[in-house]
């Protein structure tokens, strides 16, 4: 594996692989890498001659400083991970490298209905940072696909309107990838490092929530699964819940009650000893 801590490095590489009209898969990462992320890696391996992973920790989406600055880093052990994937370039900038005019930026993307909601809604500015830093990414990769993972539901949809609003030279394929979870059903997330063994075995009641969810989703109404989510989250310690909604799975629209043949997801967002956890399930 090839790493590349700058851009002009990067792109020499990617021209030697342009050249040869090979085609290239890009698994934008922050780091601190589990299976989740390998399973990004191993599926743009197995559909691209040339698989390009980043690991940068964009401080532009960060709205909470000591997330950022207690983001976990495992660089050792992720170039370990991703060589013995196969990746074939692993992108590594520096906050200069990728800013060097500085953070703030007057671009504003439009991303409608999405950045008033669930994530958008509680991470004011979360998505327009991610934004900032995937199409930097895109402009500077050029990517034939891009493998992203459905554990971050929203943000999938966020870069897929980002796409569409793009002025690329050619068409990015979005691969959107199932969530790995832990034997107990916990998603696997970075941001779990940061949780004793008590606190993973708590946070199961996330996945436990939904599955509830899911299983009489039938038989009790909405409003009615949502509170009793609630309390098995509250029960196992979480000390904040920023929500927990039943939405169209097409465009996260609110649903109260259940219409045939509309395809829901519930997605939740919640505070476990100051570790902020999010999850999604699809429900029909
Ligand atoms: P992150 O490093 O958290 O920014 O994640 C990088 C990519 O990996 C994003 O597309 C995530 O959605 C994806 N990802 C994170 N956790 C998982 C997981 N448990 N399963 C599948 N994909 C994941």
């Amino acid at each position: 594996m090839i790493i590349c801590k700058t851009i002009s490095l990067l792109k020499l590489q990617l021209n030697l692989i342009k050249e040869k009209q090979l085609s290239i898969g890009f698994v934008p990462t922050m780091g601190a890498l589990h299976e989740g992320h390998l399973s990004l890696v191993r599926a743009s391996i197995s559909q691209n001659d040339c698989t390009v992973c980043s690991i940068f920790v964009n401080p532009t989406q960060f709205n909470n400083q000591e997330d950022y600055n207690k983001y976990p880093n495992t660089i050792t052990h992720d170039i370990y991970q991703l060589e013995l994937a196969g990746c074939s370039i692993l992108f590594l900038p520096d906050v200069e490298e990728i800013y060097p005019e500085g953070i703030l930026s007057n671009k504003k993307y439009n991303l409608d209905y999405l950045e008033t909601v669930l994530e958008g809604k509680f991470r004011p500015n979360h998505f327009q940072g991610v934004c900032q830093i995937v199409e930097k990414l895109l402009v500077i990769v050029e990517p034939n696909q891009l493998f992203l993972g459905q554990k971050d539901y929203q943000q999938c949809m966020v870069i897929e309107k980002l796409i569409e609003l793009m002025d690329k030279k050619r068409e990015i394929e979005l691969e959107i990838i199932p969530t790995i979870r832990e034997k107990t059903g916990l998603a696997m997330s970075s941001r779990n490092a940061r949780l004793n063994e008590t606190e993973k075995e708590n946070a199961t009641a996330i996945f436990k929530a939904m599955v509830h969810i899911k299983n009489y989703l039938n038989e009790k109404n909405f409003d009615e699964l949502e509170k009793e989510a609630n309390e098995l989250l509250q029960k196992n310690g979480f000390e904040k819940i920023d929500y927990i909604k039943i939405c169209n799975a097409s465009d996260l629209q609110e649903v109260h009650s259940r219409k045939s043949n509309q395809k829901l997801v519930v997605l939740i967002a919640g505070f476990l000893n100051g570790v902020r956890l999010i999850d999604n399930m699809q429900l029909i």
